[in-house]
């Protein structure tokens, strides 16, 4: 079994892993207005933020940069636990335009509790050579992090590979060279259909590190369990704003639902602060409603895996129930249940 629950000494507080940080579109132009849910969701104390898009917002980085903190200009309270990615999603189409220096010092300044490294993400429809030398970048970009930091935040070293081997050299070559806290595992997201790979590359971390392990862009209703089964410590995900902006309504064992294909229900079937007490038609007009729904609906999945771990049921067998709805999902979990097996 490779479930593992941890606490996290944090500079803005204790936190209990696993568990997600929900993305926050901080800079970017679109959607900054992710409703309020720190203070409704009690064990989410929690937002992933992206450096380089809040780096390139110039009103915001002027305030920022003149005394309002990061919580103040997100409007959370002071412990809420922040993890600054480096944004590298979006220089898949060229080099850095960045230095690791440059991103600890902006990482700082936002006083963040977790620090990813500065990485550039691999793609399917990239030549191997050109993969391979965006995961030799990306770790060279992360030791010239962990030269430049000393601080109590966690540095996590962003790793990238699409094979096993690659994923594990790299998390040991980072750990005889680096200082790390623990390792991020990147550009999973192009890949996300393939669950037998995604589900061999995490594995291949997991068992090359004890230290801290985060799956970026991975934290969506299907892989929560999964990656919780795996033993990842956290991961993030956007998959509640997105869902929301296509008026999807994600239920734990249901997935998403279009809110438009239902007509003759009065309430939803789900109990959360938002849907208790409001109708469908009601839920269906209010899009921060729904992202607020969408949020509880992937923190229920987390509570009942801890529940069910817990209460010292069996995980495999609350799983095999989790899974029996939906024939990929559940081919997906039998491929995770082999390896962990094999392993364990
Ligand atoms: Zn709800």
């Amino acid at each position: 079994m490779l479930y593992r629950q941890r606490l996290l000494d944090l500079p803005h507080g204790e936190l209990q892993t696993p568990v997600l940080f929900p993305v926050r579109n901080l800079g970017k132009r679109s959607s900054d207005n992710t409703p309020e849910y720190i203070s409704s969701i009690p064990d989410l104390p929690t937002a992933m933020i992206n450096v380089r898009a809040i780096r390139e917002r110039d009103p915001m980085w002027d305030r920022l940069t003149n005394g309002v903190s990061l919580r103040e200009e997100m409007e959370v309270p002071d412990d809420t636990i922040v993890y600054a990615d480096s944004g590298g999603y979006d220089f898949s189409e060229k080099d850095p335009d960045t230095t690791p220096q440059e991103t600890l010092e902006t990482q700082r300044l936002l006083e963040a509790d977790i620090f990813g490294t500065v990485d550039i993400p691999l793609s399917r429809e990239n030549r191997s050579a050109e993969n391979q030398r965006r995961i030799d970048r990306s770790i060279d970009l992360a030791l010239e992090a962990s030269t430049h930091h000393d601080g109590d935040e966690l540095l996590l070293a962003s790793v990238h590979g699409y094979d096993p081997e690659t994923i594990r050299n790299g998390i040991r070559y980072l750990e005889r060279r680096g200082e790390f806290d623990g390792y991020a595992l990147g550009s999973l997201v192009p890949v996300r259909t393939d669950y037998e790979k995604v589900t061999k590359l995490v594995l291949a971390a997991r068992t090359a590190t004890d230290k801290h392990l985060h799956v970026y862009g991975l934290g969506g209703l299907v892989y929560q369990p999964l990656l919780l089964y795996l033993g990842v410590d956290s991961f993030d995900s956007s998959a509640f704003i997105r869902s929301a902006g296509n008026r999807n309504y994600l239920l734990p064992g249901f997935g998403g639902e279009e809110l438009w294909n239902i007509d003759d229900l009065e309430y939803l079937p789900c109990p959360c602060p938002v849907c208790g007490s409001r109708t469908l038609d009601d839920i269906r007009e209010d899009r921060d409603a729904l992202v607020v729904h969408n949020l509880w609906a992937l923190t229920t999945e987390l509570r009942r895996f801890r529940y069910v771990a817990s209460a010292g049921r069996d995980i495999e067998d609350y799983l095999d129930l989790r899974f029996q709805g939906n024939e990929v999902t559940q081919r997906a979990y039998r491929i995770a249940k082999q390896q962990v097996r094999r392993l364990t």
